[in-house]
């Protein structure tokens, strides 16, 4: 289908060429041809004139002749021969062409003459003479040659004499054809059969081009005037109409030629930027990034169907505007002001976050970066935008947060779930030890008011105090609880490790005596103190024990151990927790820290990873290792107070917040 428009494209501009060029080579040869045309009339023309002027010349000599044999005629015997001969030299003398002039009597023997002698006449002489006197007519002979070719005119007259003119052929030539036409043109005289009888060839020969003949038409001989023409077939006209001509239309290919691979080229650079077109288009349209191009103005130039799709209008209510922009929501407005002054003063931000207002109300999100818009010249013309909604992220960010949040509650609240239970089964023994004691107390006075005996305080004494001992524990252990449940910021204090573990001791027992774990506490002494968040780490060593101890709830009773102890390391407390339990195997040991892993039940998978957060917070380092007498050791390192200086604050709440 192309290719058939375009040959019928084509085809017109091809054909008006083909003929403009059919008419540029037609016109020197029609030209030419004229011109041949005229020089052949003008040669047919002078022709005719030369023709006329020979036999005018002739025709002159007849009547004269006429003239004289009349007159020998009528004078008869008295003639005048003096006389006659006066005037026949004169007739002879007058007219060049004639060689001689004779007066023949009836058998042809010279009576009088003038110039040449004619002796005995040539055949041809003869028949025109006997012709002559036969018709009683002036008549001329063929051409003959004698000293020359020569032609006789025989005029009979009455008395059976004749006047007799020789002509010499060339001289007739000679004489009545003016020079101007010599000059140009070779004449000569034809005889019978075409052949040459006189010449007249000033100017050289002719040249075969333009040629004529006329018959002579004289009485007698046939003879025949032939003019050929010097001039050759016109050449300087035609060369350079011809030259001119091909010069033309070579330049006429030539720059059609140039035309054409133009626009050859031309429709391949525009088929390219077509193809380009496209090809960005297409990429604009799937981008699901908005782009925004704004003027040094601040007027909206472009936009492309994921902004508009983003901010939920059609790209002819946001192209040409100018701010406040339709997407602009009113609580930010401010904000928005405030950015827009600053691109006009030529300041971007080249990636911020704000929010946009949907045609219907709604908020979106988005992260916006920017660029100047630089022309082909490096001329900045605008702002490039690109903006991303991120709706998406800001919930998931939103959502991990809250999750995290409850993740961390439900972790105390296990913790403290589990810990209340026991602790409600834990309390029952100081309790019930506290009613015993006070019952025996309470059956002492009892007796004593029945006996009416006084009470023997040596006896109710011990009771008493034992039974303050039990209240006294029981209060440590719901004070200790209510500390670790309570959710605070962390503050850093000097802590003395005897005291912390002291403190939290009846917590540990607690959870051991329920698996009939032994505890061994083991800090050395002198021991500085370490610069720590009490509650942190009171948590940090309730959950490794608590590891410890539920590790050990399958070893055989007598392995059921654990140890609790601190040592000075190279100038850092070093803290290890150790069992003798079933031991952390290679995969276990790969996700160890991760949260949510669990290898119980019942398991959170969250102790050793928030263990861990609080030990970096304080500047040191969580691990294990392999305990030589079975079990594991989980030890961490604390910097000693007087050495610390760093504050990991921003750290922990990262990790809080992160990967926890
Ligand atoms: P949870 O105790 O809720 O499972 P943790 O993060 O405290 O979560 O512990 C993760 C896992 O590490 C445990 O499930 C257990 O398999 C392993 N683990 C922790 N401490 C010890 C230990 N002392 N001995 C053996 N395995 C342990």
């Amino acid at each position: 289908m192309r290719r058939g428009i375009g040959f019928w494209r084509w085809l017109m501009p091809v054909m008006l060429i083909a003929l403009f060029l059919a008419v540029l080579f037609w016109l020197p040869w029609q030209a030419r041809q004229m011109e041949a045309n005229e020089r052949q009339e003008q040669l047919i023309a002078d022709t005719l004139w030369v023709e006329q002027a020979v036999r005018f010349q002739l025709g002159r000599n007849e009547e004269a002749l006429t003239l004289l044999g009349a007159d020998l005629v009528a004078a008869g015997p008295a003639l005048d021969r003096r006389a006659i001969a006066a005037r026949l030299d004169q007739l002879q003398k007058n007219s060049h062409e004639l060689l001689g002039i004779t007066w023949l009597d009836a058998s042809n023997h010279p009576l009088m003459r003038a110039g040449m002698a004619l002796g005995a006449l040539a055949p041809a002489s003869q028949t025109a003479a006997e012709h002559a006197r036969k018709t009683g007519r002036g008549r001329y002979s063929e051409p003959y040659r004698a000293s020359q070719t020569q032609m006789d005119y025989h005029l009979p007259l009455a008395d059976g004499t004749s006047l007799v003119a020789t002509y010499k052929l060339s001289l007739i030539l000679d004489e009545t054809v003016p020079w101007w036409f010599a000059q140009d043109n070779a004449i000569s005289l034809l005889g019978a059969d075409d052949s040459v009888v006189a010449l007249r060839a000033a100017a050289g020969p002719g040249r075969g081009v333009y040629t004529h003949k006329r018959e002579l038409d004289l009485p007698g001989a046939n003879l025949r005037l032939a003019t050929d023409s010097i001039k050759s077939a016109p050449r300087l006209l035609p060369n350079l109409l011809v030259g001119s001509v091909v010069l033309l239309a070579l330049g006429l290919l030539i720059s059609l030629l140039a035309l054409w691979r133009h626009i050859a080229r031309r429709l391949a650079a525009e088929g390219a930027l077509r193809q380009q077109m496209a090809f960005r288009t297409a990429m604009e349209n799937s981008l699901v990034t908005g782009l925004r191009a704004r003027d040094l103005e601040g007027r909206v130039t472009y936009v492309n169907p994921a902004f508009c799709q983003l901010v939920g209008l059609p790209p002819e209510e946001l192209v040409g505007k100018a701010p406040p922009m339709p997407y602009w929501a009113p609580e930010a407005m401010a904000e928005y002001q405030q950015r827009f002054a600053a691109v006009l003063a030529g300041h971007i931000t080249p990636q911020f976050e704000t929010i946009f207002q949907r045609a219907d109300g709604e908020r979106v999100p988005v992260l916006i970066f920017e660029a100047p818009l630089v022309d082909s010249n490096g001329r900045q013309t605008g702002w490039m935008g690109s903006i991303l909604d991120i709706s998406d992220r800001k919930k998931a960010e939103e959502l991990n947060r809250q999750q995290q949040e409850k993740l961390e509650a439900s972790a105390r609240l296990a913790t403290m779930g589990e810990i209340s239970s026991m602790l409600a089964h834990e309390l029952n023994q100081p309790l019930a030890a506290i009613s015993s004691y006070t019952t025996g107390a309470l059956n002492l006075l009892g007796n004593a008011r029945q006996s009416g005996q006084p009470v023997d305080a040596a006896q109710l004494l011990p009771a008493l105090e034992k039974a303050s001992a039990q209240a006294q524990r029981a209060g440590q252990i719901i004070r200790s609880v209510h500390q670790f449940v309570k959710q605070r910021e962390p503050e850093r204090q000097a802590v003395d490790l005897a005291q912390l573990v002291d403190g939290i001791g009846a917590l540990i027992e607690l959870q051991a005596r329920k698996v009939f774990v032994a505890i061994q506490v083991d800090i050395a002494p002198g021991l500085p103190c370490v610069s720590a968040d009490r509650i942190m780490l009171e948590q940090v060593l309730l959950n490794l024990t608590r590891n410890a101890i539920e590790s050990m709830q399958q070893s055989p009773p007598e392995r059921r151990v654990l140890r609790i102890s601190a040592a000075l390391q190279s100038g850092q407390v070093c803290v290890s927790v150790s069992d003798q339990g079933h031991g952390i195997a290679d995969e276990v040991g790969e996700r160890l820290f991760s949260p949510f892993f669990s290898t119980k039940a019942e398991g959170m998978g969250m102790g050793l990873s928030i263990c861990r957060t609080a030990i970096e917070f304080h500047g040191g380092t969580l691990s294990y290792r392999a305990n030589p007498e079975g079990g594991t050791i989980f030890s961490f390192t604390l910097p000693d107070h007087s050495n610390h200086t760093g504050d990991q604050h921003a750290a922990y709440r990262r990790r809080r917040g992160g990967d926890s």
